[in-house]
C-alpha cells in the first residue's frame, strides 16, 4: 500500500514559485519545500514514480458562494468514519475571485470565495518526506492519504507541501487550525490530516457531491458547462494546469 522514500542526493532548495514554475514544465524531481522558510529535506533523492490519484477535487471559485457545505460534509463524513473531523477543504474570502454571471444572477452579490483542497501532486512531496511510512497512496482511488493510526505528528508534510492557504484571517469557518498549506492539524486527535478524495465512498468525494451549486447546475437551474467542485482525473497535464491557476491567486 506504501510507496517508500527514495534513496540520496543532494538538496535542493526551491522557492515555490520554482517549484510550479518547474513542475509545471515537466520537472517533478524536487525535493520539499518548507513553509516559512524552512525546509524540510526529504532523506532520499529522485522520488519513486507514483500511481497518479484517479481524481482531484478541482474548485472554480467564480462559481462558488461561500456556503460552507463542503466543509461541513467533509467533517462528518469523516467523523462518521472516526478519522479526523477537521476539513479537508476550506474556504476563504478572496477579493481577487471574479464571479460568474450566472452565480450574481442566481445569488446576487454572494461570491468572491476560493475554495483550497489538496491538489493530488502527482510527485507529492508530503508523501515523500513522512519519516512514519503514514501518508501512503491509498490503492482503490491512488489519492495521497495520511493513515491517522500511523501519524507522529511530526508536521513534515504540512511543511513540505508547497501549496499555501489564505491567511486564516480570511477563513469563512469559524475554527482556526493554524493551517498554511493543503495539509492541516487536527489537535483533538494529535493527527495531521487532509483531502483523501472520501476514498471509501463509491459515490466519490462528498463536497463534489453536495456542494448546492453543483446541484443546481446537475438540475439545470444555473447553467455551467463545468462544476463549483468537480473532479476530473489527475494527471500530470492537469496538475500542471491547476496548480499554476492556484498559483497565481494564493501569491
Ligand atoms: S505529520 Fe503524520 S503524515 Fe505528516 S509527515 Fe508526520 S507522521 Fe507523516
Ligand atoms: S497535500 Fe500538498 S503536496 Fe501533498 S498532494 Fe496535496 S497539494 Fe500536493
Ligand atoms: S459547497 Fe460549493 S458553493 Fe458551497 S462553499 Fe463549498 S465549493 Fe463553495
Amino acid at each position: 500500500m506504501t510507496n517508500e522514500p527514495a534513496e540520496s542526493a543532494a538538496p535542493s532548495t526551491l522557492s515555490r514559485r520554482d517549484f510550479i514554475r518547474q513542475a509545471a514544465a515537466g520537472f517533478v524531481a524536487v525535493t520539499a519545500i518548507g513553509v516559512g522558510g524552512v525546509n524540510v529535506m526529504r532523506a532520499g533523492g529522485a522520488p519513486r514514480d507514483l500511481a497518479h490519484s484517479t481524481g482531484v477535487v478541482m474548485p472554480d471559485p467564480s462559481l462558488c458562494i461561500g456556503c460552507l457545505t463542503c466543509e461541513v460534509v467533509c467533517s462528518r463524513v469523516h467523523r462518521e468514519q472516526g478519522l479526523s473531523d477537521k476539513p479537508r477543504i476550506r474556504i476563504f474570502n478572496d477579493p481577487a475571485t471574479s464571479v460568474a454571471t450566472v452565480i450574481t444572477e442566481a445569488y446576487g452579490d454572494r461570491g468572491k470565495y476560493h475554495q483550497s483542497p489538496c491538489l493530488m501532486c502527482p510527485d507529492a512531496p508530503c508523501h515523500h518526506v513522512c519519516p512514519a511510512n503514514a501518508l501512503p497512496v491509498v490503492p482503490t482511488v491512488n489519492a495521497r492519504v495520511i493513515d491517522e493510526d500511523k501519524c507522529i505528528a511530526c508536521g513534515r508534510c504540512a511543511a513540505a507541501c508547497p501549496f499555501p492557504v489564505f491567511p486564516e484571517s480570511e477563513a469563512t469557518g469559524r475554527e482556526t487550525h493554524g493551517q498554511v498549506t493543503r495539509i492541516t492539524y487536527d489537535p483533538a486527535k494529535n493527527v495531521y490530516t487532509k483531502c483523501d478524495l472520501c476514498f471509501w465512498r463509491e459515490e466519490g468525494p462528498a463536497c463534489v457531491e453536495a456542494c448546492p451549486v453543483n446541484v443546481r447546475i446537475h438540475q439545470g437551474i444555473i447553467h455551467s458547462d463545468h462544476l463549483c467542485l468537480d473532479k476530473p482525473a489527475s494527471t500530470p497535464e492537469h496538475w500542471a494546469v491547476q496548480s499554476a491557476q492556484d498559483w497565481q491567486i494564493n501569491l
